[in-house]
């Protein structure tokens, strides 16, 4: 790939990144907050809130999955092995790459493990 591509894409990893930074940060302190309200609440209350817990907690896991794909992302960049397949070397398509610039796998490999999943 291209400098000139790989300055590009690196650009809007690092934009990704800092903006799942503050999600998953916003949503770890929400976490916090909900555990200091549930202790002022009644049964009802707390069913309700570690519901909405666990909603939270889950939408944070993807944010981290997220992030953990993106910081991935930046790091092969600096390796220079960026837009290659991490499963099978080919290159992965420019217009994949526009659209997830974190994925690590060209279309057949993600399909594959879709499939496989
Ligand atoms: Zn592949």
């Amino acid at each position: 790939m291209r400098a000139k591509d790989l300055k590009y894409f690196k650009k809007k990893l690092q934009e990704k990144r800092t903006e799942l930074i503050s999600v998953v940060q916003k949503t770890e302190n929400y976490g916090r907050q909900i555990d200091s309200e549930v202790e002022a609440m009644d049964i009802a209350d707390k069913a309700s809130s570690s519901y909405t817990k666990e909603f939270m907690f889950s939408k944070s896991d993807t944010d981290r999955q997220l992030l953990q794909a993106v910081v991935g992302a930046l790091s092969r960049i600096d390796d220079g092995t960026y837009g290659e397949c991490t499963n099978c070397g080919e290159s992965v398509d420019r217009k994949r790459l526009e659209a997830v610039p974190w994925t690590p796998l060209c279309l057949r490999c993600q399909e594959e493990a879709e499939q496989g999943r």
